[in-house]
């Protein structure tokens, strides 16, 4: 049987349904639903995501039998709109949009006010009763044909409006008449002809053809490919294109184009809220060019007269299939609608992209009123969305100086320096500078400059334009719509109301939450994590099966993981304690000395000071898990390399500079990841490793002998790539530990174990597990180990590899489960063949990436490891791996 590429619906019949989401496109699916359960929806067809991939596997062509297909749906479609395409009576106008499974809101390409040509737009004159509408249309039409199909750069035509204009002396476009408009039609069809060498195309079908074309084309446009990297869309999946009947909310002050969510995106309050624009077509609220008043009195501020007010009727009505849509899709909504003569049509419905905060309190709000379970609540939360929630925001008790207020588009806070275009935003990045992007109004090129802002600031443009809606999605803080501020980007510069100049450089700080716009930079105060968080998490600690510890070095970090629910330190790090200020000394002591001997007085002075570290640790942990890793990094780390800080350091230690740096000469490797580092320091000068072991295990005694803690110290040995060298390691911990013990005169149960970091670890895991009681997978070195790729040069090159999608994420971010995570695989599979019990962890960076995570979970891991800020979003994405496994 043949493929079938069209789905139709309209008049109450449809072939599709919200399930068919892969196929149909978000959007077609959802107007398939809406239309099978009753909703005003124009009449239309999609075109499937399946069709997009045979249209790029066949050059740009299409299977056999489509036009057929496409002329069946066309003549059902006029059956249902009892209209005409292309007919000069009653002409049926169409819109071609695109659709992909997920939303990737402005970055392809859309065409509307299809089927305009001079005798079809008699007939939308005779219906309408209005030619400047018509024209106005056609017009429009012209404009965003020739753009999107035909390829000509929107200024071209613009200009001839903008030329238009002043030859008439007026500001507004509508100002212009009928005529003028009609003459502008025929302008630019000349200057089509002029620049392109052929005709604007007349025939309806011919339009048709090319918009289907040239949205199936906006697939692969580099505006879409950058947020499909952005947000980790495969390039698989295609677009679906759908075509449908054209209704005008621009046909007078009948009316109305709108956006509306069923909840508050931004807070989560189960609130209808919305926006609109009375005499207007489609994309006119969202692109940020008028102001849009509220849809009800709730949601304005009283200056702008509301849906509610302006057309109760189609206001009810809205309000009931708002109702419907939440009930029916159990999610808050995202729809959109156009009223034509106070007649309401649908357009779409999707689930609402909202913050974190919103997220959470719509699942528990849910839960509550008995519309989704405990579980799909949990499942309603992005794992990395939470990294919104655990950021600071502004300290009610700091001094603000306020200077200007717009919408608060995205909530959180942050300050920086301003800039005034996406491309000096990524600039000041790469340079390591926070900055604030500020705009008029944000637009799809922009996105890249938004990725690499602290926050977004626009003078036009309302809650759901694209600066808000795409910072909401990124978790950026963004105020938009700030009236107050004019932008010069010519002078590159701000000025408030009150007439103060901000210039590129100055710092200002947003708060997302309030619109507030301060001067300088304000004080920031940690998230709550009470309240309905808190609920959620309890729900998701319920139905998770991996452990969450967390990597820490210090007490304070300790703390804050456990408040983030941290059960146990996976990692703590012991060089960083080797930096601190009043021991750096006595570590560089110990490197210089020319024997044992003076190794071990060098030792002596930080073994206090180490053992004070563990203690502070313990006690945090309050009997939790705690992995001490032993000294790590090639020791050349600790000296310093400049020869005035040589200098410097000779003074203090009264040493000849030269004797300095000879040491640092002989130090010095060629390639210190795969030098002289790991347990390689540890077979090479012991006593480092032995003070370590007996800091540790003093600390521990100490605490279970005198303050009654249960304490099982988790001794890890690093970069371990062969049996013997654990073997020659654990025996000497062991030795120590014994002594400590002996001296104490207790027994504290203790366990030794390995990180597995290198390839040769994981293949032999077997061996390895004979001398190891636990196995932490160092995933940071076990991605450069396998991939042969340097951690610390990496960054000049990887990011091209994943722009050119030769890889599909940086590996050393998100792990790569079939190359790295095989070698995990096999390092857990081999450590369980020989000892049954053995305890796996990760502690590398990919133990806070969500997607990593459910990969450690499916793995069989029994814990990961992540940042103390990281805790929350690991919870999480262990749950919704224990979910979706069931
Ligand atoms: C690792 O290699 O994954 C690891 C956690 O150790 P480090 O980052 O300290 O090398
Ligand atoms: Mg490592």
């Amino acid at each position: 049987m043949a493929v079938k590429y069209v789905y139709f619906f309209g008049a109450g019949k449809t072939e599709g349904t919200a399930e068919m989401k892969n196929l149909l496109g978000g959007k077609g699916a959802n107007l398939a639903e809406m239309t099978a359960i009753g909703l005003p929806v124009p009449a239309g067809f999609t075109l499937t995501t399946d069709l997009c991939t045979e249209f790029y596997k066949n050059d740009r062509s299409y299977p056999e039998g489509l036009e057929a297909e496409v002329e069946a749906n066309l003549a059902q479609l006029e059956k249902a709109m009892d209209k005409k395409f292309g007919d000069s009576a009653n002409p049926l106008l169409l819109s071609v949009r695109s659709g992909g499974r997920v939303s990737m809101p402005g970055m392809m390409d859309t065409v509307l006010n299809l089927g305009l040509n001079d005798i079809t737009v008699q007939g939308l004159i005779d219906q309408s009763g209005d030619a400047r509408f018509a024209y106005d249309s056609y017009r429009r039409f012209i404009q965003m044909y020739s753009n999107v199909v035909m390829g000509i750069n929107g200024s071209v035509l613009e200009h001839l409006l903008e030329h238009m204009k002043e030859v008439r002396d007026v500001e507004l476009d509508t100002d212009l008449t009928a005529d003028d408009l009609k003459q502008l039609v025929d302008l630019f069809k000349g200057k089509i002809k002029e620049t392109l060498g052929r005709d604007f195309p007349t025939d309806p079908k011919e339009q048709l053809w090319g918009a289907i074309n040239a949205v199936f084309g906006s697939w692969m446009n580099p505006r879409a490919i950058t947020y499909r990297k952005l947000n980790n869309i495969p390039a698989e999946w295609g677009t679906a294109v759908n075509v449908q009947a054209m209704v005008f909310g621009n046909m007078g002050n009948d009316c109305a184009t709108g956006v509306a969510f069923t909840r508050n995106p931004s807070t989560g309050d189960n609130h209808f809220f919305g926006e609109f624009l009375l005499n207007a077509q489609g994309e006119d609220v969202v692109a940020g060019i008028r102001t849009p008043q509220p849809i009800n009195k709730a949601g304005g501020d009283g200056s702008l007269p509301s849906l509610e007010e302006v057309m109760p009727d189609c206001y009810q009505q809205l309000m009931d299939i708002q109702q419907t849509l939440e009930k029916h899709y159990r999610d808050m909504q995202d729809i959109e609608f156009t009223i034509e003569k106070n007649k309401l049509y649908m357009l779409q419905t999707r689930g609402g992209k909202r913050t974190a905060k919103a997220a959470i309190k719509i699942a528990v709000d849910m839960v509550n009123e008995g519309l989704i379970d405990e579980k799909e609540a949990v499942l309603r939360v992005a794992p990395a969305q939470l990294d919104q929630l655990l950021h600071p925001s502004l300290d009610p008790k700091a001094v603000k100086d306020v200077i200007a207020t717009g919408l608060p588009a995205s909530p959180g806070a942050a300050g920086g320096e301003i800039v005034f275009s996406a491309e000096d935003a990524e600039e000041a990045k790469k340079l390591g500078l926070k900055v604030i992007l500020v705009r008029i109004e944000t637009s799809p090129e922009d996105i890249h400059g938004m990725h690499a802002a602290e926050g977004i600031l626009t003078a036009r443009g309302g809650m759901t334009s694209h600066a808000a809606v795409v910072a909401r999605g990124m978790g950026k803080c963004c105020v938009a719509g700030c009236g107050g501020i004019k932008v010069d980007y010519a002078a590159q510069q701000f000025v408030t109301s009150s007439g103060e100049v901000f210039k590129k450089g100055d710092v200002v700080t947003l708060d997302g939450s309030t619109g507030e716009v301060m001067k300088g930079s304000v004080a920031t105060v940690q998230p709550e994590l009470t309240g309905d968080f808190g609920l959620l998490m309890t729900w998701v600690d319920k139905f998770r099966r991996l452990k969450v510890r967390t990597n820490a070095d210090t007490p304070q970090d300790a703390q804050v993981a456990r408040q983030f629910g941290a059960e146990g330190i996976g990692l703590c790090r012991t060089e960083h304690m080797f930096f601190e200020h009043d021991r750096i000394m006595a570590v560089r002591e110990m490197i210089l000395s020319e024997d044992v001997e003076g190794r071990k007085r060098a030792l002596a002075k930080i073994l206090p000071m180490q053992k004070g570290d563990f203690l502070g640790l313990f006690r945090e942990m309050k009997g939790l898990p705690v992995t001490i890793r032993l000294l790590d990094p090639p020791l050349h780390e600790f000296l310093p390399h400049t020869d005035k800080d040589i200098e410097e350091l000779a003074a203090v230690m009264k040493v000849q500079p030269q004797l300095l740096k000879q040491k640092a000469d002989f130090l010095h490797e060629f390639n210190p990841m795969l030098g002289h580092r790991g347990c390689r320091l540890g077979v090479t000068f012991p006593e480092i490793y032995d003070m370590q072991v007996q800091a540790i295990m003093e600390a521990a005694c100490e605490l279970v002998k005198d303050e009654g803690y249960e304490i099982v110290p988790e001794i890890m040995i690093p970069l371990v790539g062969h049996v013997n060298e654990l073997k020659l390691l654990r025996a000497n911990a062991i030795r120590t530990v014994e002594e400590v013990m002996g001296r104490y005169g207790i027994k504290v149960e203790y366990l030794i174990g390995t990180m597995i970091e290198l390839p040769r670890a994981a293949l032999t895991a077997d061996e390895i597990a004979q001398e190891a009681e636990f196995f932490s997978f160092g995933t940071n070195d076990l991605t450069q180990t396998t991939f042969g790729l340097s951690r610390d040069d990496a960054g000049k090159f990887l990011p091209y590899y994943v722009n050119r999608e030769i890889l599909g994420e940086d590996p050393f971010v998100v792990l790569d489960q079939e190359g790295v995570g095989q070698l995990v695989k096999i390092g857990c599979e081999k450590g369980r063949q020989t000892r049954a019990g053995i305890k796996l962890g990760i502690c590398g960076e990919h133990g806070g990436e969500p997607n990593s995570v459910i990969f450690c979970h499916n793995t069989g891991l029994d814990y990961v490891s992540c940042s103390p800020y990281r805790v929350p979003i690991a919870r999480l994405a262990a749950a919704h791996a224990a979910l979706q496994e069931k």
